[in-house]
């Protein structure tokens, strides 16, 4: 049986349950910290915000939480744990490195492919700074329009280090753009495209985009639900609902992609944009998506292989 590095120990595919696949706890950019004039980081209350938004979400049944958030844009697996331990859910951190334009660049654009394979099998396999937490997936991500150099060299890394390690990899991309450029670089590294999911994909309504990508055998990641300031959920859902109608329901993973706490400045919106994310909290798959998707006639069966079955195969 395959063991999955979770933030408190290893589980079994068997035992991830209902999953939202792509959220998280704390993003910080890099650069927070010097950020004098930013409320600073009170990280009791950040604590009890999280295993608050775990308790709730353990209470409609979810009982893990991949939070695949980059090493460089303020992850901090000893925060995760603790939240893990205190809420009873299992939280699967992830390695890896962001986007060029707001990642953390400078060192690892010194780096090698292969080097940067070593940091992610390392953070696999033998865990992450002193404290022992092993990485249980590989993140990496693209800009919008464009694989830069740098984020073909991170793609790259990952496809390595999971033919190493065996760690599934999931992705970001933007604006649907990009998947299957990056499906095509895991290819050529030799991945089975089956461990790959390619996040974000609900931003995009064009279905010749998602089939394309769906026929080579990777997951989809429609993992922003509420999000209706980038993308309308009506347009993820007619995609969705579209794509389960056509039998591609072991393919598909459903998350939100929201984020708990942010160090230094929060994400300040406009007030008239507040409708457009009044949605956007991890409880709305289950509170008002699955409902939606029932209403439209999606069968149980197929939500359950959106929540859980696809997300153990994927970690199988
Ligand atoms: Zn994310």
């Amino acid at each position: 049986m395959k063991s999955i590095n979770t933030v408190t120990g290893t589980t079994s595919p068997e035992q991830l349950g209902t999953t939202l696949m792509h959220e998280h706890l704390m993003i910080g950019w890099a650069g927070w910290e010097l950020d004098c004039a930013a409320p600073k980081f009170e990280r009791k209350a950040a604590l009890k915000t999280c295993v608050e938004r775990l308790k709730e979400l353990k209470d409609l049944g979810v009982s893990s939480f991949v939070d695949p958030c980059p090493m460089d844009i303020g992850r901090d697996v000893s925060f995760m744990a603790e939240v893990a331990s205190a809420s009873g859910i299992n939280i699967v951190c992830a390695t890896g490195l962001y986007k060029e334009d707001l990642g953390n660049t400078p060192y690892f654009k010194q780096r090698t492919v292969d080097e940067i394979a070593e940091i992610y099998s390392q953070e696999i396999t033998k865990g992450i700074g002193g404290t022992g937490i092993k990485a249980g997936i590989i993140k990496c991500a693209t800009g919008k329009g464009q694989v830069t150099k740098y984020e073909e060299m991170c793609l790259r890394a990952a496809g390595r280090a999971h033919l190493r390690t065996g760690a599934p990899i999931t992705t970001h991309t933007e604006d649907g753009t990009m998947g299957r450029e990056q499906l095509e670089i895991f290819a050529s590294e030799g991945v089975d495209l089956s461990h790959v999911v390619i996040g974000h994909s609900c931003g995009s309504a064009d279905l010749g985009y998602h089939s394309a990508m769906l026929e080579r055998g990777c997951i989809l990641g429609f993992d922003r639900f509420g999000l209706d300031i980038l993308h309308p959920d009506k347009l993820r859902l007619a995609a969705l609902i579209g794509l389960l109608g056509v039998g591609y329901e072991k393919q598909l993973v459903l998350s939100h992609d929201t984020v708990a706490c942010w160090l230094g400045r929060r994400l300040d919106l406009p007030p008239e944009t507040a409708k457009l994310v009044e949605n956007w909290k991890p409880t709305h798959v289950l509170k008002n998506i699955v409902p939606t998707l029932k209403k439209a006639g999606v069968s149980e069966e197929k939500i359950r292989a959106m929540l859980v079955e696809n997300p153990r195969r994927y970690f199988s």
